[in-house]
């Protein structure tokens, strides 16, 4: 672990406002603005040992510098004209001028880019990933990709994927522990709405025969949403299934890669139109190459804001026990609710996602909690990757976890968060001995700028997910402050002087 060397002139320069830069106005507001409840925001450690009060122990691996840039970047994000303004310009045809897309991604480079993600390349992440380490956390390293239309871009972002499963393969401890890989940007997404929508009907219509169809796990229950294919699909023609083998023969080079490097594989979830054939390859992938003996190879991902979130993972893990099949689970609530909610409303149909906030909460802690149980079964019997900012949801499973005798270490259950989010989180259940990894994406300005534009997204707002963490970085460059030998001396000297 390395220390923090903390720099208090820092502070004390900027709360004296010798200096003007915007960055100095931006923290002397932020300072001014925290100092009144200082104190109060604090969450009360549990009886199994999670802390959030004590802020010196959970930040002690952080530079003052870093927490004061954190807080700045989380604030900015925070603030919904600025959030607006940001979401407007990226999708804006000002994007379209060159020089104009010279200079906004230039700030946000410096700015969100810096504070979201790793790098631009491969170096930069296992930078990063290291830094992670020495502060007990590991990375889940994520190439920021997005989707891809055509079998080209499906080949070259594959390579992209196996070059980040052969950098890990030092052959001692690595700072990674999972590959991210997006199924959107090795299987073009024509054709996943194509095999969705089949999917979708054979749900409906059991005789519907799709002779491409390999061996898998369930993938949809009986509450999943049918609406987006309103009419019986066509069949593949025989180019869409030369694409969909193609897809599934890269899916399987990464899988046998991956196992090659020991390294298992996140697969990211997406919207709801296409998530059925996203499943249909991870699940047909975990069938061939995971083994119900040993740690999963493939976890995918479960939105716990989906009203059939918990139906299709417990069907799923359910076959997968019987079929002897190695299934991990990363455990989300989801990131595309705007979307989801504006395509029912347009057609008309009820959304697939929860009617409130308490039932999305209730659906991700029962999920939660029957993985947790699996884990506790023994071994081959689950795994899970427990991915939020949500406090309680950390602490209750952090607590669930004891409670069922799951051994805090065990390579069978890990708590992640995104990089640059939720610290306090990551930190708290670190210091109590949970493997806690970060996601880390990686890859030019431009090409993450989907990936910056859903953190804007989620973090806009006085009350979002960053609120507690500010807060408690707050409490603690203010310890910091005031424990500094230099304030001490200025509270010594007559009031005239200070
Ligand atoms: C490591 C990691 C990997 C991730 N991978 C994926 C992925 O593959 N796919 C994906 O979709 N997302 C992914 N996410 C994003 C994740 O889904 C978002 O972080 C999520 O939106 C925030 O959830 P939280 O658990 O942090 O909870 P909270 O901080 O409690 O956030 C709750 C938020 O959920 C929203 N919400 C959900 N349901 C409702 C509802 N019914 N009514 C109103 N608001 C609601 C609100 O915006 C609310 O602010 C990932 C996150 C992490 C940390």
């Amino acid at each position: 672990m390395t220390g923090s060397p903390f720099r208090p002139q820092l502070l004390c320069r900027l709360k004296s406002g010798a200096r003007t830069s915007t960055t100095a106005v931006l923290s002397e507001n932020l300072l001014a603005d925290t100092l009144p409840h200082a104190a109060s925001v604090t969450s009360a450690p549990n009886n199994h040992g999670v802390n959030f009060t004590d802020t010196k122990e959970l930040f002690s691996s952080v530079t003052s510098a870093k927490m004061l840039r954190s807080l700045i970047m989380l604030r900015l994000a925070s603030s919904a004209p600025v959030a607006d303004l940001g979401m407007w310009v990226m999708k804006s045809k000002l994007m379209d001028i060159p020089l104009c897309r010279k200079a906004v991604l230039g700030v946000t480079e410096r700015t969100f880019y810096r504070q979201f993600c790793a790098g631009e390349d491969l170096a930069s992440a296992s930078a990063t990933a290291r830094e992670l380490w020495d502060t007990g956390r590991t990375a889940m390293l994520d190439y920021g990709l997005e989707h891809a239309n055509d079998n080209e871009s499906c080949d070259v972002n594959m390579e992209e994927f196996l070059r980040t499963i052969q950098s890990t393969k030092s052959g001692v401890e690595s700072p990674i522990s999972f590959v991210v890989v997006k199924i959107t940007a090795i299987c073009p997404v024509r054709i996943l709405k194509r095999v969705s929508d089949l999917l979708r009907w054979q749900h409906k219509d059991k005789s519907l025969n799709l002779p491409w169809k390999l061996k898998s796990l369930p993938l949809l229950a009986d509450s999943s949403p049918l609406y987006h294919t309103a009419a019986r699909p066509a069949a593949l023609t025989a180019e869409e299934e030369r694409d969909l083998d193609a897809s599934y023969a890269r899916m399987a080079k990464i899988c046998r890669n991956s196992i090659d490097a020991s390294l298992p594989i996140l697969i990211d979830a997406e919207d709801t139109a296409i998530q059925p054939a996203i499943d249909y390859l991870a699940y047909a992938a975990a069938e061939e190459f995971s083994s119900g003996e040993e740690e999963p190879l493939i976890y995918n991902t479960i939105q716990g804001y989906l009203k059939d979130a918990k139906d299709r993972m417990v069907m799923a893990k359910k076959a997968a026990n019987e079929m002897r099949v190695g299934l991990g689970i990363k455990l989300v609530r989801g990131a595309y609710m705007n979307s989801e909610n504006r395509l029912a409303e347009s057609l008309g149909v009820e959304s697939p996602i929860h009617d409130s906030i308490n039932n999305t909460h209730r659906c991700y802690n029962e999920c939660a909690d029957f993985m947790l149980h699996q884990i506790a079964r023994g071994s081959g019997s689950g795994s899970l990757v427990l991915a939020t900012h949500n406090m309680e949801s950390g602490k209750m499973a952090a607590a669930k976890a004891v409670d069922l005798g799951i051994d805090k270490d065990s390579k069978r259950l890990h708590f992640a968060q995104l990089y640059g989010m939720a610290e306090a989180l990551s930190f708290g259940l670190r210091n109590s001995g949970f493997r806690v990894s970060k996601y880390l994406p990686y890859g030019p300005v431009d090409q993450i700028i989907p990936y910056l534009l859903r953190r804007a997204e989620e973090n806009r707002g006085l009350l979002s997910a960053s609120s507690f963490d500010r807060s408690l970085m707050r409490n603690e460059l203010i310890r910091r402050v005031q424990s500094s030998p230099a304030h001490g001396k200025a509270m010594q000297m007559p009031t005239s002087q200070v």
